[in-house]
């Protein structure tokens, strides 16, 4: 894509800034969009181009099972679906936690070790992290 890219009568190049798709920081990367539609639209500041986490996330991951919240509407333009299931884009909201495996194991009834990763639709996340996560957020 780098190689052929279209430039912008208006913005050039037309450079974004990637972000985590996980804590939304900015990855050390510049992503160049050219022309990007019929209207010639300026890219946005900064645009989640991928679900690659950056090195703290993939660290936390690491430490347990990262359960991802998932929906199936499109949170922005340009945004890529994370996976597609019969036909169904899915979008990671960006809302996640990470626990222990043994925790993990008991919610989902299966044996889960650390370093794993669910994709959770999003109204069963809310039912069963909503509540914690509102709480750590007031403390
Ligand atoms: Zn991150």
């Amino acid at each position: 894509m780098a190689n052929n890219i279209k430039l912008s009568p208006k913005h050039g190049v037309n450079p974004t800034i990637p972000v985590c798709a996980w804590c939304g920081e900015p990855k050390n990367e510049i992503a160049l969009f050219g022309k990007i539609d019929r209207e010639d639209s300026e890219a946005p500041k900064n645009c989640i181009l991928d679900y690659v986490p950056c090195e703290h996330c993939a660290e936390q991951w690491s430490m347990g099972v990262a359960i991802l919240e998932a929906t199936t509407q499109r949170p922005e333009p340009y945004r890529p679906p994370m996976q597609q299931d019969k036909g169904v884009d899915i979008y990671p909201t960006m809302r996640m936690v990470v626990i222990r495996p043994e925790s993990a194991s008991q919610i989902f009834g299966q044996e889960m070790s650390a370093g794993q990763r669910i994709l959770l639709e999003d109204t069963a996340f809310e039912q069963i992290f909503g509540e914690a996560l509102r709480q750590q957020g007031e403390q």
